[in-house]
């Protein structure tokens, strides 16, 4: 097996979070400790276990405190079922499904769309084209539909408009909610908008006592309004789901979507060079700190891998990074979908700077710094070896793409 450190950063949150209902079943049993003046001591009531029939029984094999050893966070919870059998209406969620997943702004709207739809109602997702998301269940999703075709691949809003015409039609979804994002949620939403004669609420960040709040006013203002049909939601809109599993079930569109007259040709992805990308807008930022011992390493990892550079400011102080590298409280704020910190330690200035990124992958010597608890994925080591690595996976992986493509 492998000796790689895999970490559970949801369950970790669980077993933080006292109030979370499945805290206890995340919790370490622990039976014995070294108390502050170096005697050990013994809970002798959390030995055991209550039978079927009431009564404590205690195992004298062992097996039970043996396993009790084993990380608890690491337990595979199930979480209860929310069923909706017969909906009495619809929410409907249309996320960006940026590269094929759910993002975390998806996910916030569908939290948002459980908190819309109750007990009665059911979360519909619409998602275009091919996918790569195996968790719809747990992201909150009672029905699926998924409209395929080569119509809807690439940048496509005309025909996604007359396939979400059809959603309406059939479904008549009571809120339509769509992520306000520059992923293509934002444009999707406003063109749907004015193809429904629809006045969206744009911006929302709460919708609280029939009020959806927006950001107005360039960003200053607050603008409340009744709840519209449709929303289009800022992340952190709402807390995502995360105490039920879903049963995202399929269903079909009864009409064919009509094909629209494109006045847009796609032309395709255009290559960016990653260095011109500003920090804040960049999607892949590989960041490095103090622990980079060969920095002409750094940047061809970061060329190998297409990122987007940034530093921590020790770096930026000792003359390896340009000052506007520099990421965290007093350098810039990022958002990327994935940012590699490698050798950071995670001090409080640098993680505010990088609160709103999606994934963060750390790479770093120090199991116990605060970047690895913060990260959803870690590599423990010495950072010029994972790099010298990283180059070799890609290069490989690179080679098997051509060999498949030829
Ligand atoms: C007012 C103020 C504002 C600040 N603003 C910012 C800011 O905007 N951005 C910012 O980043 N900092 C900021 N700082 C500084 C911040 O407090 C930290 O000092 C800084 O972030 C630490 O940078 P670092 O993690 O690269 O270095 P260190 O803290 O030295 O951490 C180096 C890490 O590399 C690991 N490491 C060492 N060798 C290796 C190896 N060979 N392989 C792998 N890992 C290795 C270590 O385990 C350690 O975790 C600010 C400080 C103040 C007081």
């Amino acid at each position: 097996m492998s000796d790689i450190i895999r970490r559970d950063p949801r369950a970790e949150w669980i077993a933080r979070n006292r109030l979370h209902p499945l805290h206890a079943a995340m919790q370490p049993a622990q039976h014995s400790w070294m108390g502050p003046n170096g005697v050990i001591r013994k809970n002798l009531h959390g030995i055991g276990f209550i039978g079927p029939n009431g009564i404590k029984r205690i195992d004298r094999s062992g097996a039970q405190q043996g396993g009790a050893v084993k990380r608890s966070a690491a337990v595979e919870v199930q979480l209860p079922l929310h069923q909706v059998p017969a909906p009495a209406f619809y929410i409907c969620v249309v996320p960006d499904m940026v590269g094929g997943r759910l993002s975390s702004h998806d996910r916030d709207l569908l939290g948002l769309a459980h908190q819309l739809a109750g007990t009665d109602g059911a979360v519909l997702a619409v998602v275009f084209g091919e996918h790569k998301e195996s968790a719809f269940e747990t992201a909150g999703v009672d029905r699926l539909l998924v409209l395929e075709g080569d119509e809807f691949s690439g940048y496509a809003p005309e025909q996604r408009v007359q396939g979400l015409r059809a959603v309406d039609n059939q479904f008549i979804p009571r809120h339509w909610l769509l992520p306000d994002s520059r992923s293509g949620g934002g444009e999707l939403g406003r063109r749907f908008a004015a193809a429904l004669g629809e006045r969206p609420a744009t911006r929302v960040w709460q919708v609280k006592d029939q009020e959806c709040i927006g950001r107005a006013g360039a960003g200053l203002q607050d603008l409340a309004r009744p709840v519209a049909r449709l929303i289009l939601a800022a992340a952190e809109c709402a807390e995502p789901v995360s105490e039920t599993r879903h049963e995202a079930l399929p269903v079909e569109l009864s009409t064919s979507v009509a094909r629209s007259l494109s006045r847009i040709e796609d032309l395709g992805a255009v290559a960016v060079d990653p260095g011109a990308i500003p920090m804040a807008e960049a999607e892949f930022i590989f960041s490095g700190g103090n622990g980079v011992k060969d920095w002409a390493l750094f940047h061809e990892t970061a060329a190998a891998l297409g990122a987007t550079e940034g530093a921590s400011r020790v770096a930026v102080d000792d003359g390896f990074m340009a000052r506007d590298r520099q990421v965290g409280a007093s350098g810039t704020w990022v958002t990327a979908r994935v940012y590699v910190a490698v050798g950071i330690s995670g001090a409080i200035q640098h993680l505010q700077g990088i609160g709103a990124c999606d994934k963060v992958v750390a790479i770093n010597l120090d199991p116990g710094c605060d970047m690895i608890k913060r990260a959803d994925l870690s590599v423990i080591g010495e950072s010029a070896e994972i790099l010298q690595a990283l180059i070799e996976a890609v290069a490989a992986y690179r080679n098997d793409a051509k060999r498949d493509a030829a």
